[in-house]
């Protein structure tokens, strides 16, 4: 039985101000048996960390970089990160691969560093549109999970605890339209498959596969309903309590 988890991506939005708000209203209303995670950008991290001490909520960064200091101007490393308290963070996004020019490559490299620290890795993979009309979506994901997870053995994220992958549609962020509970079940279990390839059926049985893509209150209980969809990675509908409160707290 795998815990679900609901992330919320805030991406570029709220400033710290903003999020000490929303933290103290929404810490107070949760409940349900789901694990949350918040990931801020990285100016309001040190105040959501505060505002979340003693609470089940956990912190994750929307990036980080692999090496651990140095001459990398405007970059933040996983093991700053690490040290700041921050547990969870996401790679492979597809704005980081679309807007900033991510490889599969780059993403290995982080995947694997965060791993070695420590942290919780949420890493996103997903099809344009194109792909998806042309028949390409599985064999397009599988390359990225394929490509990301590369020399990386099931140890290093504590045979499927500190690994959560998340499906994206690239089609379906932000937009609106959501991929259909079938359509996102297809490809997660299509995942899982990859993960029982390259680590055993064990540890993919353990691994989280989260959806994403304008989850919203009135949607996500029917992809919750199928049996690989173990949560969901939450854009614009997270930065409203009341909206994420709905998404993650019922009992699934
Ligand atoms: C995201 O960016 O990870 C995301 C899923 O966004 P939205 O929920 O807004 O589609």
């Amino acid at each position: 039985m795998r815990t679900p988890v609901f992330a919320a991506n805030w991406k570029m939005n709220k400033t710290a101000h903003e999020a000490r708000e929303f933290l103290s209203k929404f810490k107070t209303g949760l409940s349900g048996n789901s694990e949350v995670v918040v990931c801020p950008p990285f100016t309001a991290l040190g105040v959501v960390l505060d505002e979340c001490q003693s609470t089940p909520i956990a912190i994750g960064a929307q990036n980080g970089f692999h090496e651990a200091s140095g001459a990398f101007t405007g970059e933040v490393s996983m093991a700053m990160l690490h040290k700041e308290g921050v547990t969870h963070v996401i790679v492979g996004h597809s704005e980081r691969r679309d807007i900033f020019g991510e490889t599969d490559g780059l993403i290995q490299l982080k995947i694997s560093a965060a791993l070695q620290l420590g942290l919780t890795v949420i890493f996103c993979v997903g099809e344009h549109l194109d792909v998806r009309e042309s028949g390409g979506a599985m064999a397009l994901v599988e390359s990225q999970v394929r490509a990301g997870l590369n020399e990386i053995v099931a140890a290093e994220f504590g045979h499927g605890a500190s690994l959560i992958l998340a499906f994206e549609p690239v089609w379906a962020i932000g937009t609106g339209k959501v991929a259909t509970p079938e359509q996102a079940q297809d490809v997660h279990a299509g995942i899982r498959d990859v993960l029982s390839a390259l680590y055993g059926a064990d540890v993919a049985e353990r691994i989280r596969i989260l959806y994403g893509g304008s989850v919203k209150p009135d949607n996500v209980a029917g992809l919750m309903e199928k049996p690989d969809i173990d949560g969901a990675l939450v854009g614009g509908a997270s930065l409203k309590v009341e909206d994420f409160l709905a998404i993650c707290q019922p009992v699934y």
